[in-house]
């Protein structure tokens, strides 16, 4: 069995409701956390973190002075705290965890981990897209977790003449990228769209399911897989 509890699914925004106060974390079997986007979740005692991005709603400890005394994985060094620097992959009890890099943000790294353990789950973090060279590593998912910022079609991406591009592809658009590999899409990290009228938000990411189960996850959430 996998338990997954989301432990905040807010993203960088002020819009906030009981179910979606806390930013980015997501606890995998009581012990391996990825992202770190609230002090409180060293509660749950993780003994290993794995973060996606060094923006501070994954990695409060570029804003917060904190102490963390497990080993945190992160794409790149942080001014912050000590962080070892993400290899191809980290072996933990009886599941592997894969790093790949994502394509997100102008100025900082971002990867997504591919959880390998009783079920293969990819958790991306924030995201516009990853590159075709790495969908060969996604095989057949139970699940993806990725990005909810934004529902309307594109999402909110910028880019450069040099054609590099940044910012959060929209929901539509990610559920086009993983329903072919994946039976189960779980949308966090809710931006602005979701929290004026939260049961019709729903309804609009339901109505996107085709073949693909799809919900929205809340803060406290917990997801078992069998
Ligand atoms: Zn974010
Ligand atoms: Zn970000």
């Amino acid at each position: 069995m996998t338990r997954l509890k989301f432990l905040g699914t807010r993203a960088n925004t002020d819009a906030t409701s009981p179910y979606h106060s806390k930013h980015s974390g997501l606890l995998l079997n009581e012990k391996i956390l990825f992202d770190l986007g609230e002090e409180e979740f060293l509660q749950h005692e993780p003994e290993v973190i794995f973060i996606t991005h060094l923006h501070p709603d994954h990695a409060v400890f570029i804003v917060e002075d904190i102490e963390v005394e497990v080993p945190i994985y992160a794409p790149e060094e942080s001014d912050d705290i000590e962080v070892r620097i993400m290899p191809d992959h980290v072996d933990f009890e009886t599941c592997t965890i894969s790093s790949i890099p994502t394509i997100h943000s102008k100025l900082v790294e971002s990867r997504a981990y591919l959880i390998e353990g009783d079920h293969r789950i990819l958790y991306t973090g924030d995201m516009v897209w990853i590159e075709k060279k790495y969908h060969s590593a996604f095989g057949e998912l139970d699940l993806v977790i990725t990005d909810g910022s934004f529902i309307r079609q594109g999402g909110r991406v910028m880019g450069d003449k040099q054609g590099n591009i940044w910012g959060h592809k929209g929901i539509p658009d990610l559920v086009e990228f993983f329903r072919p590999c994946a039976a189960h899409i779980v949308f966090t990290h809710l931006g602005k769209w979701f929290y004026g009228n939260a049961s019709e938000s729903r309804r609009k990411v339901k109505s996107l399911s085709r073949e693909v189960t799809i919900d929205l996850a809340y803060d406290g959430m917990v997801l078992d897989l069998r």
